[in-house]
């Protein structure tokens, strides 16, 4: 099966035929060829309407376990159903779940991958470290092995309704799956304790802390809205920093008065569950324009969506680029400059000057349109 895509504008900063008029050429699951004119016929034609297409897009923090004991959307539903291609559950499951979640997710037409809980039951109990039983490192370092390339890393919910009196032993434990696996470690913390400051302590390069621009007292800002010193050398460690909107973890004040200091998130997601979605989180696209207006540049939310989680997770041999002889993975978008007024966790409306709106995706070679 043969589709060429046209009418299209190329949004690759890495290729150079970005932001140019370009032709695509998909044969099965694959990119053949990428042009200004593909002079060769196809089975299928699509008209993209002088879209921008990218590399598909990633959301690394979604809840997508869909069942009555935990919070999870369909897959589908965050993810192809909004032009995005990839979506990355965030711990919804644990290694005692790993294998139903798996199951009930395999058939969605959205890539689905998963950072694997560090508890037993995932998010199925919602105080799921306050007791220390509920962590056992040798079945989940079991598990992270049987599901290689689904599982990408391991997810530690570090704040005070979710941990016990020690929060020092479930990093530990996190830290040694997260050796034998080299896998990285993502990192929600929220209200204390434990301290930020003891949080980032535990985590090291290629590790992910999750909800970094959240509007409580415990975040990466000082009283004096400075970024603080600790954040700083963490970051020129390589800890990464992803924003993962959700239901009470995005302050549009927090991320503007961080991006004024110079300090930008490494990657984009929405924490989209049964409570956070469709408000104040109605997609990925809404958050990637919540983040342009902040002052982001387009390059800069598209890359914290594409090529960088591409890279930090390991998947660049199918994510991240447009590319000759690459997986047929793509995102199609444009950028409305109508202004709508939107909210963040705390429900402060934003009035977004311009909008970024997604038109569908390719799945694999398959085009799918955003419902
Ligand atoms: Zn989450």
């Amino acid at each position: 099966m043969r589709t060429k895509i046209f009418n299209s504008i190329l949004f690759d900063p890495q290729s150079d035929l970005h932001l140019k008029p370009v032709e695509i050429l998909i044969e099965g699951d694959i990119i053949a060829e990428i042009a200004e004119s593909v002079d060769k016929s196809a089975d299928q034609t699509i008209d993209a309407k002088g879209a921008y297409v990218s590399a598909g897009w990633i959301d690394i923090h979604v809840h997508c376990y869909y069942d009555p004991n935990n919070l999870g959307l369909h897959a589908d539903t965050v993810g192809c159903k909004t032009g995005v291609v990839c979506v990355c559950d965030a711990g919804s499951a644990g290694h005692s779940n790993l294998d139903d979640f798996y199951q009930s997710v395999k058939d969605q037409k959205t890539i689905v991958k998963s950072f694997i809980n560090i508890a037993s039951t995932g998010l199925a109990y919602k105080a799921e470290l306050r007791d220390p039983a509920n962590v056992d490192v040798a079945k989940t370092i079991e598990k992270i092995r049987e599901y290689p390339n689904f599982i990408v890393g391991i997810k530690v919910r570090a704040s005070a309704s979710v941990m016990g009196e020690d929060t020092d032993t479930p990093f530990i434990k996190a830290r040694e799956a997260a050796k034998a696996t080299n896998k990285p470690i993502m990192v929600h913390y929220g209200n204390k304790p434990p301290l930020m400051e003891d949080v980032l302590q535990y985590l090291h390069r290629g590790d992910i802390l999750t909800h970094c621009f959240h509007g409580k007292p415990n975040g990466v800002l000082n009283e004096d809205d400075k970024i603080k010193e600790l954040v700083w050398t963490k970051r020129k460690e390589g800890l990464l920093f992803d924003v993962g909107h959700g239901n009470e973890s995005f302050s549009y004040e927090k991320g503007k008065k961080a991006h004024d200091c110079g300090f930008d998130a490494d990657m984009i997601s929405t924490d989209a569950h049964r409570q956070s979605f469709p408000v104040p989180v109605s997609s990925l696209a809404n958050v990637l324009s919540k983040m342009l207006e902040i002052g982001y540049s387009l390059e800069e939310v598209i890359a914290c969506v594409t090529s960088r989680p591409a890279q930090y997770l390991d998947m660049r041999d199918e994510f991240g680029h447009v590319s000759k002889g690459g997986k047929a993975h793509l995102t199609f978008f444009k950028v409305d400059p109508t202004p709508v007024t939107v909210v963040d966790s705390s429900r402060k409306e934003i009035l977004l000057n311009r909008q970024i709106l997604t038109q569908g995706c390719m799945i694999s070679g398959e085009y799918l349109e955003v419902e």
